[in-house]
């Protein structure tokens, strides 16, 4: 009976709907611990950390998926918050894959969170409005970076800071030769065994080589305008955080 022509009832269609959506919602971010063995946590953590969320602010979160890092800075900007006093702080994601944030809205709805679909190369926010801009593991699907790292720079105020979490290189040979037989071979072979899709995991590790390295980023992240460039290894280099400001 359940495979038949039967129509399904819309109460029925719509828990279907939802739990294919529940479902790659947990598959994205199971693999994500799994491809990193739950260190992406950490280095979130550090990203936040590093962006110092204060009452008021308005954060944009570029490429920002299911809202992992927009989340954790209102979180931090509320704990300051009830020590401190101020208006709440604000965010948006901005990505240009809707289901991704279908898949993060899903995880709660809240005032103090947008979502707009959008490309990072042509942002529909105006100039100068935002204290913060952060890209966590998106720069590097981005097609056209520099123009991407144009518009994060021109919707921040002055003073206002940019932080770009990415994956990028192991600074020395022997985490350099794990590192390549982990993600060669081990993240291929999970991404089949997870996902059932061998391909776009093989695409992400082949996207992780073709990424600039640590300095040469960061001289297009200077190009884009960005002043105070720093770069941050994480976890010997697997992953970089480069942070800079609007002056
Ligand atoms: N920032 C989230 C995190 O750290 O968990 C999501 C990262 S996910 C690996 C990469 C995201 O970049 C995807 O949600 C994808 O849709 C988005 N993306 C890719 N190209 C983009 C573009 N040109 N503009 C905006 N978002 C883009």
């Amino acid at each position: 009976t359940s495979f038949g022509f039967r129509q399904v009832p819309r109460e029925e269609k719509q828990s279907l709907v939802r739990s294919v959506f529940d479902r790659s919602a947990r598959r994205y971010d199971l693999m994500n611990d799994v491809m990193s063995l739950g260190i992406h946590r950490v280095w979130k953590d550090i990203t936040i950390t590093r962006a110092n969320p204060r009452p008021g602010e308005v954060l944009v979160d570029v490429a920002g998926g299911t809202g992992d890092l927009a989340r954790a800075f209102l979180d931090r900007a509320e704990t300051v918050r009830r020590r401190a006093g101020g208006p709440p702080a604000r965010a948006v994601v901005a990505d240009i894959n809707f289901e991704m944030m279908r898949s993060g809205l899903r995880r709660g709805d809240r005032e103090d969170l947008a979502w707009v679909c959008a490309n990072a190369e042509m942002l529909p926010f105006e100039d100068r409005s935002a204290d913060c801009v952060m890209i966590g593991f998106g720069i590097r699907n981005v097609t056209d970076r520099a123009a991407a790292l144009k518009q994060m720079h021109r919707v921040l105020k002055p003073g206002g800071r940019f932080l770009c979490l990415e994956f990028s290189r192991p600074t020395t040979r022997a985490l350099a030769r794990l590192y390549d037989a982990w993600s060669f071979n081990a993240i291929p072979a999970l991404g089949q065994l997870i996902a059932k899709d061998r391909d776009s995991y093989q695409y992400l590790v082949e996207s992780i080589r073709r990424f600039p390295h640590q300095q040469a980023f960061r001289q297009e992240v200077e190009a884009a305008g960005f002043a105070n460039v720093s770069v941050t290894d994480l976890s010997g280099g697997i992953a970089a955080l480069h942070m800079g400001w609007k002056l």
